[in-house]
C-alpha cells in the first residue's frame, strides 16, 4: 500500500480526535502532507467509527486523486491550505461543539486563556464560505498568510480548522482551541472574560519559552 505510514497517522489522529468528540459520524476531516508533497486525507462520506487505513485517500497538491477512495468533500480547503501557507505539514478540521458554537457568534475570540495562547488568539472567523468550496480556501489562506504565528481559524457558521508543522501538532491545535473556547463561551455566561494583559502575555511566554 502507497503511503501506508502515513495512512496509519492520519487514521490514528482520527480515532484520538473522535474519541475526544472533536469529529463525528462523517464530519470533519484531517490530513498531513508528505515529503514528496502529496495529501492523505480522510475520505468522503465513510463514516469515522469504521473506518481502516484502507479507506485513506490520497490525492496530489491539486485535490487530483492519487490513491484510495474518493477524497473528503472538503479537500480543495485542505490543499489550498498546503498550496499557500509552507508551514502548514498537518490539518484538522473539526465540527467540535465550542467551535460551531463560536463561530456562530462571529466574533473573534480574544485572548483569555492559556489555551488560547497556545492556538496564536485572538482567534478569527473567517467570512462565510460554504463548505467544501474554493472559496472556503481562499478566505483561509487569507488569514493564515496575514497571521504567521496563527494555528486555529473559526469558519463562519460552520466549524474550525487548525494546522501545524506536523499532524500531531495540529491536533494538538485542535484539541487547545476546543478547551480553551469552551472555557471562553462558559465563563461568558457568568462574567465577561479577562483577556492577558501584555504584561501577563509576557510572563507566560517566558515560562513556556514561546
Ligand atoms: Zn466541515
Amino acid at each position: 500500500m502507497r503511503y501506508k505510514e502515513q495512512r496509519e497517522q492520519v487514521l490514528e489522529t482520527v480515532h484520538l480526535a473522535y474519541q475526544a468528540d472533536l469529529i463525528r459520524m462523517s464530519a470533519g476531516n484531517i490530513s498531513l502532507r508528505t515529503e514528496d508533497d502529496m495529501v492523505v486525507i480522510t475520505p468522503s462520506g465513510i463514516k469515522y467509527r469504521n473506518m481502516t487505513v484502507k479507506d485513506i485517500s490520497v490525492v496530489d497538491l491539486e485535490g487530483e486523486p492519487i490513491d484510495g477512495p474518493p477524497p473528503s468533500s472538503e479537500t480543495p480547503m485542505h490543499t489550498a491550505i498546503y498550496r499557500h501557507i509552507s508551514r502548514a505539514k498537518g490539518i484538522c478540521h473539526t465540527h467540535s461543539r465550542y467551535g460551531m458554537i463560536q463561530a456562530h457568534l462571529q466574533e473573534d475570540v480574544p485572548l483569555t486563556n492559556i489555551e488560547l495562547m497556545m492556538c496564536g488568539a485572538p482567534i478569527p472567523v473567517a467570512p462565510w464560505a460554504a463548505p467544501g468550496t474554493e472559496k472556503a480556501g481562499e478566505v483561509t489562506v487569507d488569514i493564515f498568510q496575514s497571521r504567521p504565528e496563527l494555528h486555529v481559524i473559526l469558519l463562519r457558521q460552520h466549524g474550525l480548522v487548525a494546522l501545524g508543522g506536523s499532524l500531531a501538532q495540529a491536533y494538538e491545535h485542535a484539541y487547545n482551541a476546543e478547551v480553551g473556547l469552551e472555557t471562553h463561551y462558559k465563563v461568558r455566561l457568568v462574567q465577561a472574560p479577562q483577556s492577558f494583559t501584555e504584561a501577563q502575555i509576557q510572563e507566560i511566554k517566558d515560562v513556556y519559552g514561546l
